[in-house]
């Protein structure tokens, strides 16, 4: 137990901790988690009445493009493939300017805040259409709420490398000026295979990790998985590569997923499942039973991959839907992957929590000592969250109240 002597700037009080019975208060100092105990008789400068809301350390968005949120007003969506998606956001990129991409930027992360989002990855496009615009942009807004989250900036080239060698310059450079790890899309280079041994060398050169879009159709026998496998080995990375979509997974054989899954588990690459897109952009040629397109990410984590459920796009044509909420996508996964059982609910909630924050490798805790970052949900288990997308309450970032949703009330009529 920590020392009780002196005052506290904050307690909260009668929350809840996962697998915990009784309430508990949470005493705050100096940014960090100074006690944890039931009905703790200590003074502090602030008193919260938690409400028995159930505390944890936050949701963690390891998967969402700021910097082309929010552009559905100069986007048309005719087909609704990922090729469209693509090609109409390409065509907007153009147009962007540094504080376009600011105030769009601003509006997600906004959202993300209420909804109880204390960490997220954020790609962003540098490359000869959208110049160093979005960078700059996203580089302010990750500076301007780090007050209530913390963001890294992945340099991504979304529109291929071998076809633009000048977006892979443009990468170089945003890496020394900011970036905090690189992105690649072998599907859109003419040259996959060279894409990936690209973005390696640029990771190598820098120190950084790698997140691909990777395997985004429904084709099982179109892969370029393997060759990130054996890049990761050759150069040392694992542990430091993520892998997002893989929706090609969804039209394979169980045993096939469990094989894949047991050579991510070797490399150490995680895996991010993007169910809202994945779910507007796949399976367009069926008139009829429609296949989800989305990958199995409950199957993939049981073989020991991190694995984790993100955003992705909001309002935009690769998902016109979206409100940056975690919980939601949680449940949303949970709900088309028809699970029901408790421990499947379980670790889909850890594909938004503790497994998000391994595979950004940040600190995620709520122990003596840890930072006081952490949020309240209005449910009771983190099982009961996905299953009625529960609301958050309010949140704190190192000891500092960041986002207050207050509590609903409903006004009864008196009766007669
Ligand atoms: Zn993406």
């Amino acid at each position: 137990m920590a020392s009780t002597e002196g005052i506290f700037d904050l307690i909260i009080r009668n929350v809840r901790l996962e697998k915990q019975e009784t309430l508990t208060d949470i005493a705050i100092r100096d940014g960090r988690i100074a006690a944890i105990e039931p009905a703790f008789r200590c003074e502090a400068l602030e008193n919260i009445d938690g409400g028995g809301a159930l505390a944890f350390p936050g949701f963690v968005d390891t998967h969402v493009h700021l910097d082309k949120a929010c552009i559905l007003d100069r986007c048309s969506i005719c087909e609704g493939s990922l090729a469209e998606a693509v090609r109409e956001t390409a065509k907007a990129k153009a147009g962007f300017t540094e504080g376009d991409v600011y105030d769009r930027a601003a509006r997600i992360v906004e959202k993300a805040i209420t909804h109880g989002t204390v960490r997220m990855r954020s790609f962003v496009e540098i490359d000869p259409r959208a110049g160093f615009r979005s960078f700059e942009a996203i580089k302010r807004i990750r500076a301007d709420y780090a007050f209530a989250i913390d963001i890294e900036i992945c340099a991504f080239a979304q529109e291929g490398l071998t076809n633009e060698p000048q977006t892979l310059h443009m990468l170089d450079q945003a890496l020394s000026d900011g970036a905090d790890l690189v992105g690649g899309c072998p599907y859109t280079d003419p040259d996959p295979f060279r894409h990936v041994d690209m973005i390696f060398d640029l990771a190598v050169k820098h120190g950084v990790a790698i997140d691909f879009h990777l395997d985004f159709d429904l084709d099982p026998g179109h892969t370029n998985l393997p060759a990130v496998v054996a890049a990761t080995e050759r150069h040392g990375w694992q542990g430091r590569v993520a892998i997002g979509h893989v929706t090609n997974l969804s039209a394979m054989p169980l045993a096939d997923v469990v094989t894949i899954a047991d050579r991510l588990a070797k490399a150490r690459i995680a895996l991010t499942v993007l169910p809202a897109t994945d779910l507007f952009l796949n399976g367009r040629g069926h008139d009829l039973l429609v296949p989800r397109g989305v990958a199995p990410a409950h199957v993939v984590a049981g073989r020991g991959v991190v694995t984790s459920i993100a955003t992705n796009n909001v309002m935009n044509p690769f998902t016109p839907y979206g409100d940056s909420s975690l919980v939601r996508m949680a449940n949303l996964y949970a709900n088309i992957a028809q699970l029901s059982r408790d421990e499947d609910i379980a670790s889909v909630f850890e594909m938004v929590g503790h497994s998000a924050a391994r595979q950004l490798g940040t600190p995620y805790g709520m122990s003596v000592g840890d930072d006081a970052t952490f949020v309240l949900l209005d449910t009771t288990s983190s099982i009961a969250a996905v299953r009625e997308i529960a609301r958050p309450i309010a949140g704190w970032k190192n000891g500092r109240m960041s986002f207050d949703n207050g509590r609903p009330r409903i006004h009864k009529m008196a009766l007669r």
